[in-house]
C-alpha cells in the first residue's frame, strides 16, 4: 500500500519547515493507519514500512529521528528487530509498540540499550493516544554531535575497545583470520561506531594517535590469543595517512617486540578516505611493511578513492570488495556484476579477493560459484567481544585451534 499524505489521514496539511521524521514499521495496517494520523497531529513527518523485508531493501528509511517498532513483524522476533536496526547503526530513537507482556517488552528495551541502540520506551497495544502523547512529550532531546575533547577523554580513559569480526575461506569455512573493529563506550551515549568518529578523529588531527592507539589494543589481544595456541590472521584498519608517520616502521617493529607476536600474522587494510598523497613514498613504506611480514589490503575495493592505479603501483596481496555489491549481489544484477569482475581482477592480478558483508546463503553460494576464496559477513559471524569471540571458536570445528 502506498503511504497515504497526512492531510488524506487527519484532514491536517503536511507541517511546514524541519518537522521531526518519525517511521512506523508495523505490518497491521489500522495501527499504522492509527499512529500516522496521531503524529501527524503532532506534526511529525512519517514514513511506513510494514516489515523487515521493506527496511532491508530500503535502509535510507532508517535515517529518521524515531523509530515506532512493531516487535512481531511476520516470523522476526522482538531480538531479530534489534540486531536489524543495530547492524544498520540505527541512530534514530526506538520505541517499541506491541501488545507482548510488560517484562518481555522492558527486557527487549534493556537488550537494545546494552547493543548501543537508543531505546525511548515501549507502548502497548492498544496505542492510546494519551499515552503516545505524554510519550512525546518525555522524549529526550538527540544527543548532541561529539566532540574532540570527548574523544581526548575517550583515550585517556580508556574507553575505546575492538570487537573481531571471523574471516573465512568460503568453500572450505576454515577460519582464516579476525578483523579488529573499532567501538567507543562513550559516557551518556551508549556505543558509538567508528564511522560515527573516526572522521572526527582524523580530521582533527588525531588519526595517527589513534590507529597506534588501536595496533596497541589489537596487537595485545593476538598475544593473547597466541598465549592461548590460537594462531590465526589478524587484520586492523589503518588509514594511509599512517603510512606517512615518521615512526610507522620503527614503531610497528617495537609494537610487536613489545606483545611478542610476529608481523607475518598481521594483516593491514588500507582505505582510501581521501587521495594517498605521495604514491611513490606509500610504495616504498608498504614495501617495508610486507618485507617484515604483513599482508597489505586494499579495503572497501571499488568505492572511494580505492582506484586501478593504486592497485596498479602498490605492492598490495589482497583486495576487499565492498559490502555494498556483496551484500546486493543476489538481488542486483549490476551488484553481481560489479561483484563479478573485481573478483575476476583480483584473480588475474594474483590478489586474494575477500568479499566483505555477505548476509544470506545465496550471497554465499554466489560468490563461492564466483571463485571467490574468502569472505567475511554477519552471515558467519558479527564482530564480536574476545569471549564471544571464543564461544564462536568453540562451535566452528572448523576453526584452528
Ligand atoms: P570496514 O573495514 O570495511 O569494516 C567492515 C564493516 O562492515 C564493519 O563496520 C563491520 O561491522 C561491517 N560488516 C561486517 N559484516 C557485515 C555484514 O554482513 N553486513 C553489514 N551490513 N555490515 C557488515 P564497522 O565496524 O561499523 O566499521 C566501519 C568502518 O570503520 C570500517 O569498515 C573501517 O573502514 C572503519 N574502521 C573500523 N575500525 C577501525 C579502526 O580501528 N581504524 C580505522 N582507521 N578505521 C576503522
Ligand atoms: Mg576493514
Ligand atoms: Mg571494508
Amino acid at each position: 500500500m502506498s503511504p497515504l499524505p497526512l492531510h488524506a489521514v487527519d484532514g491536517v496539511p503536511p507541517p511546514q519547515g524541519a518537522a521531526t521524521r518519525a517511521l512506523i514499521v508495523d505490518d497491521d495496517v489500522e495501527i499504522r493507519l492509527l499512529m500516522r494520523a496521531l503524529l501527524g497531529r503532532h506534526g511529525y513527518c512519517v514514513k511506513v514500512a510494514s516489515g523487515l523485508q521493506e527496511l532491508a531493501c530500503q535502509s535510507e528509511m532508517l535515517d529518521t529521528e524515531l523509530i515506532f517498532l512493531d516487535v512481531d513483524l511476520g516470523p522476526f522476533t522482538g531480538r531479530d528487530v534489534m540486531q536489524f536496526l543495530q547492524d544498520k547503526r540505527a541512530t534514530a530513537g526506538v520505541i517499541l509498540v506491541s501488545s507482548c507482556s510488560l517484562a518481555t517488552l522492558e527486557q527487549l528495551v534493556e537488550a537494545g540499550r546494552s547493543g548501543g541502540l537508543r531505546m525511548l520506551g515501549y507502548l502497548h497495544k492498544p496505542v492510546q493516544p494519551a499515552t503516545l502523547q505524554r510519550l512525546l512529550e518525555q522524549r529526550p532531546l538527540p544527543p548532541p554531535p561529539l566532540t574532540v575533547a570527548e574523544f581526548d577523554t575517550a583515550l585517556r580513559r580508556d574507553e575505546l575497545f575492538l570487537n573481531f569480526q571471523p574471516k573465512l575461506e568460503l568453500a572450505s569455512g576454515r577460519l582464516t583470520g579476525v578483523e579488529a573493529l573499532l567501538r567507543w563506550n562513550a559516557p551518556g551515549r551508549g556505543i558509538v561506531y567508528p564511522d560515527a568518529f573516526i572522521p572526527l578523529a582524523e580530521h582533527s588531527g588525531r588519526g595517527i594517535a589513534l590507529t597506534w592507539h588501536v595496533l596497541d589494543l589489537a596487537f595485545r589481544q593476538k598475544a593473547r590469543w597466541e598465549a592461548a595456541g590460537h594462531h590465526f590472521g589478524l587484520a586492523v584498519n589503518v588509514p594511509p595517512a599512517w603510512l606517512h608517520d615518521a615512526d610507522c616502521l620503527s614503531g610497528i617493529d617495537a609494537l610487536a617486540a613489545r606483545h611478542g607476536i610476529a608481523l607475518d600474522g598481521v594483516e593491514l587494510e588500507i582505505t582510501e578516505s581521501g587521495a594517498m598523497e605521495c604514491l611513490s613514498y606509500a610504495r616504498h613504506v608498504l614495501g617495508s611493511l610486507r618485507d617484515r611480514g604483513c599482508t597489505l589490503s586494499m579495503d572497501d575495493f571499488g568505492t572511494g578513492y580505492s582506484s586501478m592505479a593504486q592497485l596498479y603501483r602498490l605492492p598490495f596481496d589482497q583486495i576487499k570488495v565492498d559490502r555494498s555489491f556483496v551484500g546486493c549481489s543476489d538481488i542486483d544484477a549490476e551488484a553481481a556484476a560489479i561483484t563479478r569482475t573485481i573478483v575476476d581482477l583480483g584473480q588475474r592480478l594474483g590478489l586474494r579477493v575477500v568479499a566483505e558483508g555477505i548476509e544470506t546463503p545465496a550471497q554465499h553460494e554466489l560468490l563461492t560459484a564466483m571463485g571467490c576464496p574468502l569472505g567475511q559477513g554477519y552471515l558467519f559471524g558479527r564482530p564480536m567481544n574476545p569471549e564471544t569471540f571464543g564461544d564462536w571458536l568453540a562451535r566452528h570445528p572448523r576453526a584452528p585451534h
